[in-house]
């Protein structure tokens, strides 16, 4: 008797700093998501939560564990795909060391097969292929977030180099401008990163200028300039914040308008935490800044918000876990 087959499905997990996100893709679809915040207490903790957002999202799809073909994570730090370690994660409890992540989170699965990506990487695939950049087979994902990273598709597939292409953060938009969290000066993170520019609003507000963006922060309970207390400064008309964003965008023009003129993409999706909270008006901002460098002006690529958002990590993942 033939073997009957049976719908199998793939899992994703987007692993931050702040949450662990999973969903199952089943032919394609997505079919089942979950979502817990990053426990504070060790990578131990984290392996489980990123396990039990897994099992959730199964239950949600309607599927055995047994149905489960492979999983992907896609993770902030230095990756090695082939031992499947993830090292130099700082914003992840536990990581900031080598954590020997797919074999521990393969052995918690049941021996289930895991792969492990970088964050950015699995963002853009996941906008590419399901996403606002379905359409497109030369685009570049820009993460507006914690820091500034990129994802860069060329004739259809992720193009990673050597291993780590699309850097497009440490993309110098001023020589010896201010500090990059890399150590070095003037890149595109020094200016668009959101810790980086958290350290800006602190610099001027400490030389007397005044802005409302630390009060909001208090008020939300958080220690850090999240991407929403951006933007709720923003909207409240905080002059200081104002001039951060237009910064920002300014120098996103400038590294942007730069890689177009050396790929002459069809698109360019900015996504990320802040880059998605700001949405809209912030994209045709960088488009607006981007113009007076482009230099085929009358043929810009299309500037795109993301679509899926923040799941975007997660489908990208999910994807890859099939391929
Ligand atoms: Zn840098």
């Amino acid at each position: 008797m033939e073997a009957v087959s049976v719908a199998q499905v793939t899992a994703g997990v987007d692993l931050g700093g702040t949450k662990v996100q999973a969903v199952v893709l089943r032919d394609a679809e997505v079919t089942g998501s979950a979502r817990v915040p990053t426990p504070r207490t060790g990578a131990g903790d984290v392996i489980g939560a990123i396990a039990g957002t897994i099992r959730a999202s199964l239950e949600q799809a309607s599927a055995k564990p047994s149905a489960l073909r492979s999983i992907c994570v896609g993770t902030p730090g230095e990756i090695d795909s082939t031992a499947g370690t993830v090292s130099l994660a700082a914003n992840v409890p536990g990581f900031e060391g080598r954590v020997e992540l797919g074999p521990l989170l393969s052995e918690t699965m049941d021996g289930v097969p895991v792969r492990i990506a970088n964050d950015v990487s699995v963002g853009v695939l996941g906008e590419f292929e399901r996403g606002a950049g379905r359409s497109y087979r030369d685009l570049l994902g820009v993460w507006v977030g914690t820091g500034v990273g990129g994802g860069l598709v060329l004739n259809g597939e992720l193009y990673h180099g050597r291993d780590t292409a699309g850097e497009i953060g440490h993309a110098v938009v001023k020589p010896g401008g201010r500090r990059c969290s890399c150590g070095r000066r003037g890149c595109l993170e020094a200016y668009a990163g959101r810790v980086c520019m958290e350290q800006r609003a602190r610099y001027l507000q400490k030389r007397g200028t005044a802005t409302i963006l630390f009060r909001i922060m208090k008020a939300e309970g958080r220690d850090r300039v999240s991407s929403g207390v951006f933007a709720k400064a923003l909207k409240s008309g905080d002059k200081l914040t104002r001039q951060l964003l237009e910064d920002a965008a300014e120098a996103l023009g400038i590294a942007l308008a730069s890689a177009q003129n050396l790929l002459d993409l069809e698109a360019i999706i900015v996504g990320g935490g802040l880059g998605d909270r700001l949405g809209r008006p912030f994209v045709d901002q960088i488009a607006e800044r981007m113009a007076p460098h482009l230099f085929i002006p009358d043929k810009p690529p299309v500037m795109l918000t993301t679509e899926l958002g923040d799941l975007s990590g997660a489908v990208g993942a999910a994807v890859l876990a099939g391929g």
